[in-house]
């Protein structure tokens, strides 16, 4: 079975059941970024998030919006509302500013893991998103990640993607930091990336762990609760499982049945087991 690790439910979510009920998925990690107020996007809002991990418990996870431009308490109150991590997206300035710390620091203590976007992200005109935001990638590196990492070492973090294009630094980021994962899903030009990167060895104080010990399958461009967006989910883990087998399955290592299985799912259950 496998854990979708980075993904979005629509407004008005419909046939949840038949996902939970589907066989495929073991869970599905949901980001709140109703916070921001994209008018591109049909997004769920916050309570429609926590409504379908209540329904469905154990199966879809919430991750609460990561405001930083409220104060460090709004964390506290995520948590107490029930939400199992946070969700960085769109901040005004770069991840790594010192005034965001205290956010960091919240969310260690609480025992949240953060999922931050980093790399490209979809076009959002001015007039179509909240205040204070930010429109293109530059505040949502993966180095800036390095510097969070390094801050708080009881904080996990996942590099929402691969970071296009800025994929040497997440490189750097799954080789040297124990407390930093990437997710998989978005810009599928990553993949020339993926085949060769996926067997490097990590130096990040862990005996053995390569890459692909620290790389969480997910869909992340579609909507959960549609028919549309559940066959894009049922396509994108036809497709994730195919090229894990047929391709890393006779050429490398990571595509050897047990390694291609911490992709799936191994390696976000272990994260969920340490915080839940
Ligand atoms: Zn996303």
């Amino acid at each position: 079975m496998i854990i979708d690790a980075h993904a979005h439910l629509c407004r008005k979510p419909r046939d949840l059941d038949k996902i939970a009920a589907s066989g495929r998925l073991e869970q599905v990690w949901l980001m709140d970024v109703s916070g921001c107020e994209l008018s591109t996007n049909p997004f769920a809002a916050e309570a429609e998030i926590l409504q379908a991990a209540k329904d469905f418990p154990g199966f879809f996870i919430p991750f609460g919006y990561l405001d930083l431009r409220l104060t460090p308490d709004n964390i506290d109150r995520l948590k107490e509302n029930g939400f199992f991590g946070l969700k960085a997206y769109r901040p005004e300035k770069p991840y790594d500013t010192p005034e965001y710390f205290p956010f960091y620091e919240r969310a260690a203590a609480l025992g949240m893991p953060i999922l931050f976007h980093t790399g490209l992200l979809e076009k959002c005109p001015y007039e179509q998103m909240g205040q204070n935001l930010s429109y293109g990638p530059t505040n949502m590196k993966p180095a800036q990640l390095a510097t969070i990492a390094a801050a708080f070492p009881d904080l996990t973090l996942i590099g929402g993607h691969l970071g296009y294009p800025w994929l040497e630094e997440t490189a750097q980021n799954l080789y040297y930091y124990p407390n930093i994962y990437h997710d998989l899903s978005g810009y599928r030009k990553d993949i020339e990336w993926l085949i060769k990167n996926l067997d490097r060895k990590c130096h990040d104080g862990f005996e053995k762990r390569y890459f692909n010990d620290k790389v969480l399958f997910a869909t992340d461009a579609l909507c959960y609760g549609n028919e549309q967006g559940h066959r894009d989910a049922f396509k994108l883990m036809d497709f994730w499982e195919m090229f894990l087998e047929m391709i890393g399955g006779n050429y490398y290592r990571w595509g050897e049945p047990e390694e291609r299985e911490k992709i799936l799912s191994d390696n976000a259950r272990k994260i969920y087991t340490q915080f839940i």
